[in-house]
């Protein structure tokens, strides 16, 4: 176990009645000192919030960049992966929940510093680094010294967040990061409440500022449990917003739920739902759609909008068909396809790599 060091923070701010206020999600933790926020990695002590898990780890792992899952951001790519301890979220079907929840400091078994990581990436031909595992956003300043650290190596940055974070911290977290896969948990008000404690509004906000203010490239993901947020409507609801307010060529992942955490008594999603999901976004004119968590190859692969001519085949994680030209664009009709690509894909394949930093 390595010792907690209290790193100083920037998004907070004293109330009137002597607490001190993080910014940096909606929670908006209002602590006395001593008390940890929810995601009990940040906390109040010297009058000031500091975090206690920077410049350490759960550990870390290569993988195929699709594993995020991005699947327009330069497909076939090796990323070097990691995350720390604790959310800002509760969602009772965690499927990370051993990292997300855990309060024991002693899952954090790597130390390392941002540059050692950016170099580690380096070393290890990694084309870039995602914060993932636990939500990113609560370990926002160890996640942007990271990302500086890898841009001047010329590394990008990938963000797997949930997208609950608030205005000021939004724009530092994302000014770091090139891609972002936003879960979107659901589509309702209730499903946020009542299975995650949290509200659906602020995500929306950060999907619409994402696309309106930045660069970051977008994909996002639903994980999809039976009789919660898997019906017809809500889907159609979420589907038609998508491409109203963010357009038609952000990808939607439709990931399929195992029983976990405290939703035990859920079964698993069947694959017709995923299907099912995958169909309505196409028809309320999601241009590239895609089945997750399950061995679809249809599902997983990429298509033109325009004519149909498959780009990308994939299964699971690894890639078979090459569809583009070296533009990025469809290789049958000529159309681009939306994404940031390279004349020719990566070949790390479908592996996972762990990585022991102190050895990398
Ligand atoms: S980041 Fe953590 S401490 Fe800050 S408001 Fe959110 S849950 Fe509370």
């Amino acid at each position: 176990m390595i010792a907690s060091t209290p790193f100083p923070t920037r998004f907070w701010h004293r109330l009137e009645d002597g607490r001190v206020q993080c910014d940096v999600c909606p929670r908006a933790c209002a602590l006395h000192e001593g008390q940890r926020g929810l995601c009990f990695v940040r906390g109040c002590e010297g009058g000031e919030i500091v975090l206690y898990t920077y410049g350490r780890s759960s550990g870390f792992c290569i993988d195929p960049i699709e594993k995020k899952p991005l699947n327009h951001f330069l497909p076939g790519t090796p990323v070097l992966s990691f995350g720390t301890a604790g959310c800002n979220l509760t969602c009772r079907f965690c499927q990370n929940w051993d990292m997300s929840k855990s309060r024991e400091m002693d899952i954090l078994a790597s130390e390392a510093s941002p540059q050692g990581i950016a170099e580690a990436a380096e070393r290890h031909g990694c084309r870039s680094v995602a914060y993932t595992y636990n939500d990113p956003v609560i370990f926002l300043e160890y996640a942007c010294d990271t990302a500086e650290a890898c841009r001047a190596l010329g590394i990008r940055n990938v963000a797997v967040t949930a997208g609950y974070i608030s205005p000021g911290a939004r724009e530092q977290f994302f000014s770091c990061m090139d891609a972002a896969n936003v879960d979107l948990k659901g589509f309702t008000e209730a499903f946020y409440k009542r299975l995650c404690s949290a509200s659906l509004a602020p995500v929306l906000e950060t999907l619409e500022y994402l696309k309106a203010e930045t660069s970051v490239w977008l994909e996002l993901t639903t994980l999809l449990i039976p009789g919660e947020n898997d019906s017809d409507a809500e889907l159609e609801q979420m589907c038609a917003w998508v491409v109203e307010h963010l357009g038609p060529d952000v990808p939607m992942h439709f990931s399929a739920f195992h029983p976990d955490y405290k939703m035990l008594d859920v079964p698993p999603t069947p694959p017709a739902t995923l299907r099912r999901a995958r169909r309505i976004a196409l028809e309320h004119g999601v241009r590239y759609a895609y089945t997750g968590n399950v061995h679809d190859s249809e599902g997983d692969s990429t298509y033109c909008h325009a004519c149909g001519h498959l780009l990308i085949e994939r299964d699971w994680y690894r890639l078979g068909r090459w569809g583009l030209d070296a533009q990025g664009r469809c290789e049958a009709c000529g159309t681009p396809c939306a994404g940031v690509f390279e004349p020719r894909p990566g070949d790390w394949g479908p592996r996972s790599l762990p990585l022991a930093m102190g050895k990398a």
